[in-house]
């Protein structure tokens, strides 16, 4: 079923991605809490991708676009550029695909995403984001020296396919959801959700949560063009793209998915809460989503059935450990 003609990814891509990817990826679990639901008022479910191979839903885009290549484009190989998990799950889905990767990461990257990046195989080649270093210019010059294929992390059609297809398996466990929240940098992620989520369940609302400091999606919603905002400040390290693309701004604008932004104080509260009531580890932008539902940002909750994506739990414990500490 097309929801909108001029998508460029549709449920067809996001069910043959799935397809490609089962052998691959984890069906992670959808838990429930009634601690949470008592608090918030609505009915909650959560769709744990901190479970997912490599520890994050970036597994599924990353094996989805691999699966792509033809055997010409395998045998060159592929670079990425990622703060971090992007680049865990390229690197993850290369080796097990028998395809060389080159990961460009930023050089302040968490050690705990570097060395998994580099634990998979991968080639690490660094930047300097605080000095405005381009990282996709940086990868595209790789790409064109080498002849290697670019697998970005939200600006590409195979991979927005895959992250959709954790929102074929929360639909499958709970048919009747009226609300999917999920974190949001580069909206890749959101898009995907949508796009499958209001195809087989057109009433069913999305929404995209942001840091605070960090709220380009929200700035070029607004604006009806991509906006670029500054490095953005925020603890949520996996969220702080500068700039959405065009790509995923023209899904999520023509689907009229929401967006909303958290504070910092607020993330480090659902991690917490996660933590001591749920027992699950979740990094500071898996927490985004769920953030916003415990503050009361989402609109008309009350009584519904809440999916709430936690999106990845890569965060170095002792980090973690000050985070939710003292709060
Ligand atoms: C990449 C990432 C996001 C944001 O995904 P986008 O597709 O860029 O919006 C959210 N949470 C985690 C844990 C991520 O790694």
């Amino acid at each position: 079923m097309a929801i909108s003609p001029q998508l460029t990814v549709r449920l067809e891509d996001v069910r043959a991605a799935r397809e490609r990817i089962a052998p691959w990826i984890h069906r992670t679990p959808v838990l429930t809490s009634r601690t949470a639901d008592e608090r918030m008022g609505c009915r909650t479910f959560f769709k744990c991708e901190t479970f997912q191979r490599t520890g994050a839903f970036k597994a599924r885009g990353a094996f989805a676009r691999l699966t792509q290549l033809t055997p010409e484009e395998r045998a060159r190989g592929v670079v990425a550029f990622s703060s971090g998990n992007h680049g865990q799950a390229t690197a993850c889905a290369a080796r097990e695909l028998g395809i060389r990767a080159t990961v460009v990461m930023p050089k302040d990257a968490p050690a705990l995403k570097l060395a998994a990046t580099r634990g998979y195989g991968a080639r690490v080649v660094f930047y300097d984001r605080a000095a405005g270093e381009d990282r996709e210019a940086i990868a595209r010059r790789i790409s064109e020296e080498e002849g290697l294929v670019v697998v970005p992390s939200f600006d590409d059609d195979g991979v927005i396919a895959g992250q959709g297809t954790l929102a074929l398996e929360l639909l499958e466990e709970v048919p009747d959801l009226d609300v999917i929240v999920t974190p949001c940098a580069g909206g890749g992620l959101l898009s995907g959700v949508t796009i499958a989520a209001r195809s087989i369940r057109p009433e069913i609302r999305t929404y995209g949560v942001e840091p605070e400091a960090g709220n380009d999606m929200q700035l070029s919603m607004e604006r009806g063009e991509v906006v670029t905002i500054p490095p953005p400040r925020t603890i949520a390290d996996s969220l702080q793209t500068m700039a959405a693309a065009q790509r995923t701004l023209d899904i999520l604008r023509a689907l009229s998915a929401g967006i909303l932004t958290v504070s910092d104080l607020e993330l480090r509260r659902a991690m917490a809460f996660a933590a001591e009531r749920m027992k699950i580890v979740v990094e500071p932008g898996g927490a985004a989503g769920f953030a916003a539902l415990l503050h009361g940002k989402v609109p008309d909750t009350a009584g519904r059935k809440v999916g709430v994506v936690l999106s990845g739990g890569n965060v170095d414990l002792a980090l973690f450990g000050e985070l939710v500490a003292g709060l």
